[in-house]
Formats: structure tokens, C-alpha cells, sequence
């Protein structure tokens, strides 16, 4: 694994004690700003504070709650002016007690954990035969063969690049599969956990429903209890599972995302928006997703308020909740904000974990690319210069870029992210204070070339199918 490149980071941290210039070049603003960042950064006690303090908080549940005093606490903390809570409302999903266990042919308890928004199954549970597919393609073809069954979706998750292709190439399996399951008629579905580690985790993550079609429980078993089940299946046993899922949906309460601004020096109005989500699944602590990003967004605006570098354009920072479960964060920003839209002249998010920036995804064409590679060029000492086209950027941010403001972000090495994500093991120790702290810098850096710039970045193009 590379490190990151330390003793030019001393340097530039040198550099950092130099004055500031009445209009300092971008690229001393990067240096003052990776200096801090690096040798009196906060980042890594922000997210240890979220983590220790309020743990897991999943939207709808007290421990967000806390998660939201917490933030608002915080971000006043770091200096941003006018943090307040807006209002969003959120689904109440409870996760009960769950137990999935293999009866046949032979007795073992699996690892399971129920996915979100999942019914549960009747107090005795569904006990039933399980049949195995790849793919939703393969769920559509089953037709009567499902019939009573459980469905197994069983398609590993390949590690491929630093990025989220092959979570992209699984995960909608985890979204629609009890609906192409209960459509050919059965009773219940599996999911091999949509993840890389091999430590026998279950990873639970989103699914939903199609109100035309029976709703049935969907859980998540370890990549380890898939390939258990796989090979009975494969030796021609009859393999039988009892499901038991406590979940169940517990209609709406009210939420709130947290927004924080450090006002523009001369253009106030328009806004350039810094974006995480506060909420986490109820497994784990939520540190890579996304208590990281929390900590990136709100250590970026520290790091140029305590700097003094205030842009000409306010940095606003938004904390939204319920990003894991329906995106009513999102959603509810968005709207509140639907007149002032225009003046959002671009919207960051840090949402791809703590692993080492590696550089800027924009949702756009090739102007984007130029402006963007010309802000991120001050960075090329960190190797955080190189960007490409997304099609999106964060899923906080697509009912922003469907309303055309520019969407762009940190492409960030998210190597093993996938081992840790949605698990029990989503804790502080998978994060390196080097690494988060370079996401902060490149962030700040970010965030003041765009919320400076003369010109504006043209507008995203629409976001994929939302
Ligand atoms: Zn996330």
C-alpha cells in the first residue's frame, strides 16, 4: 500500500507558517491549508468524537437525535455561523431480533443481517427451500420454480479499481431483489452481503419494494454462509432455511439535516455547498460511512475560517440525514432551497469513506474537466490533481444536480472500503488520521478555488435514473 508522502507534507506544512498574501495564489493557499490540516488538523477528533459520542444513528432512531445536537454543537465549534437544523421527515424502520438459521441439510446458525426498509417474517419465522441465483435476470427467469421458496441472490462482489464499479455491479441486486423474487411467487429472499471482506460480516444496505408486488422479507448472509449454501446446493441437496426478522417500518417521525455557512466575503448569496451524511446504518459506529465525511466537510470550513482564507462565496456545509434510507435529506435540502438553487454555484460531497484522495470526479463535459483540473492543480504534490467525469457525485447531492448545479467531489481510494461498509465493524480504527486529513485539505482547497473563482462551472448534466 502507498503511504502518503510524508516529509513533502512536513514541508508544506513549513510553508504554512509564511503570511498570507492580500489575494495569496492558490497554490499557497493549498500549502497553508495541507499544513494546518496535517500538523493541527481536527478531522480525526471530529469523527472520533461522532463515533465515541453518538455512535450508530440510524435516521428515525434517538441516537440520531443525538447525532443532530451533536453536529450542531460542533459546527458552531469549528466557527461556521448560522448552524441550524431544517426540518425532514424520515422513516421509522426498527430492525428487531433476527435469526437466520440453515435446518437442512445441516443445522448451523448463519450471519445475517436484515436489510433496511425489509419487512420481517411471522413470530415463527418462514422456514422454506432455498433456490440459488446470479443475477435479477435469473430471479425474472425462475417463474414457477420459485414458488415458495427462498431466493438466494449469490454474486460475489469483485474488488475492481479504487472505486464504486464493483459495488455498482452487485448492488442493485440488494435493491429490487425481493421484488423479482416475490413476483415469481416466493416467500422470502437472501442476499450474499453485497461487500469485499472476507471475515464473515453480513452487510446490510437499502431495499425497497414495488407496492404491486407482495411484500417479502430480504436478508443479508455472510459471503462465507453463501458459499455454504452453494455447495450443498451444487452436491444436489435440498437446502431449507428458517428465517425469523423482528423488522418492521413504524410509519414517519421528524428529523433534521444541520446547516452551517461561512459567509462569502463579497458574494454571500451564492454558495458553495460542502455535503456528508450525518445519518449511518444501525450496525457498527457509521465511521467510513460516513462519519468521515462529516469530519471532511466540517474540517474543510475550519480549516479556512481558522486560516482566515474567507472566499469571496459562502462555504456552506450540510449535514444531511437519512442519505442510507431513502435520501429524505437530500430530497427536503433541495426543495427548502428551490428559489435559492441558482445561487448554488457548485456541491461537494465526501462520501467514499477516509482512504487517501486521489482527485475530483465532476458531473459535466469537457469545460468542467478544464476548470475543475485547473483548482486541482495546486494539489498535484499530494498526487490529488487528476479529474474525471462522473455521472454523479454523491447521492446527497442528485436532487441538487438534477436541478442542474454543478456536482463534484473527492475520488478517493476506497480499496477496502467495502470490506467495512454497512458492517458491525464500521469503527474508528478503520480510519487513518494521515489519510483523513489530506481529504479534509484537498476538500478546503477545493472548496475555496471554487468558492473564489471569477467564473462559474457550467451546470451538471442530469443525474442517472433517481
Ligand atoms: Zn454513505
Amino acid at each position: 500500500m502507498r503511504r502518503p508522502p510524508l516529509a513533502l507534507a512536513l514541508a508544506l506544512a513549513l510553508l504554512a507558517g509564511s503570511p498570507a498574501a492580500a489575494a495569496p495564489a492558490e497554490s499557497t493557499v493549498a500549502a497553508r491549508i495541507t499544513g494546518a490540516a496535517l500538523i493541527d488538523g481536527q478531522s480525526y477528533a471530529i469523527v472520533q468524537s461522532l463515533t465515541d459520542k453518538v455512535g450508530h444513528r440510524l435516521a428515525g432512531t434517538p441516537s440520531a437525535e443525538r447525532a443532530v445536537e451533536w453536529a450542531l454543537k460542533e459546527m458552531a465549534r469549528a466557527g461556521l455561523s448560522n448552524v441550524h437544523r431544517e426540518k425532514v421527515m424520515v422513516p421509522r424502520w426498527v430492525r428487531g431480533e433476527e435469526s437466520v438459521e440453515l435446518l437442512a441439510p445441516s443445522v448451523q446458525s448463519l450471519h445475517a443481517l436484515t436489510l433496511g426498509n425489509s419487512v420481517g417474517t411471522p413470530p415463527g419465522g418462514i422456514t422454506a427451500e432455498v433456490i440459488e441465483v446470479t443475477s435479477l435476470d435469473e430471479a425474472k427467469a425462475l417463474g414457477e420454480k420459485a414458488k415458495g421458496k427462498i431466493v438466494l441472490f449469490n454474486k460475489a462482489m469483485n474488488r475492481v479499481g479504487q472505486g464504486f464499479d464493483g459495488y455498482g455491479a452487485v448492488v442493485p441486486m440488494r435493491g429490487a431483489g425481493a421484488i423479482e423474487a416475490a413476483r415469481n411467487g416466493a416467500v422470502a429472499a437472501l442476499i450474499r452481503s453485497v461487500g469485499t471482506g472476507a471475515y464473515r460480516l453480513p452487510h446490510t444496505g437499502a431495499t425497497h419494494y414495488d407496492d404491486k408486488v407482495t411484500k417479502i422479507p430480504f436478508a443479508a448472509i455472510t459471503a462465507e454462509d453463501a458459499d455454504l449454501i452453494h455447495r450443498w446446493i451444487a452436491a444436489g441437496e435440498t437446502v431449507k432455511v428458517r428465517m425469523r426478522l423482528g423488522a418492521k417500518n413504524d410509519g414517519e417521525v421528524e428529523s433534521a439535516n444541520v446547516v452551517g455557512d461561512l459567509p462569502g466575503r463579497e458574494k454571500p448569496e451564492e454558495i458553495v455547498l460542502l455535503g456528508a451524511h450525518l445519518d449511518s446504518w444501525d450496525v457498527g459506529t457509521g465511521a467510513i460511512d460516513d462519519g468521515a465525511g462529516c469530519a471532511i466537510v466540517i474540517e474543510a470550513a475550519r480549516l479556512l475560517r481558522t486560516l482566515g482564507l474567507t472566499p469571496r462565496r459562502t462555504v456552506r456545509v450540510v449535514l444531511f440525514m437519512n442519505e442510507e434510507h431513502g435520501l429524505s435529506g437530500a430530497r427536503a435540502y433541495a426543495e427548502r432551497h428551490d428559489k435559492e438553487v441558482a445561487n448554488h454555484v457548485a456541491a461537494l460531497e465526501a462520501d467514499s469513506g477516509a482512504g487517501r484522495p486521489l482527485g475530483f470526479g465532476v458531473a459535466g463535459g469537457p469545460l468542467s474537466v478544464a476548470l475543475v483540473s485547473r483548482l486541482a492543480a495546486p494539489l498535484a504534490p499530494l498526487r490529488t490533481s487528476s479529474v474525471k467525469i462522473v455521472e454523479a457525485e454523491g447521492a446527497d447531492l442528485i436532487p441538487l444536480q438534477a436541478r442542474g448545479v454543478p456536482v463534484l467531489g473527492l475520488l478517493q481510494d476506497m480499496t477496502t472500503y467495502f470490506d467495512w461498509h454497512h458492517t458491525n465493524a464500521d469503527t474508528l480504527d478503520k480510519i487513518d488520521p494521515i489519510d483523513l486529513a489530506l481529504n479534509a485539505a484537498a476538500m478546503a482547497v477545493m472548496a475555496h478555488a471554487v468558492a473564489e473563482m471569477a467564473e462559474r462551472l457550467p451546470p451538471s448534466p442530469p443525474p442517472p435514473k433517481w
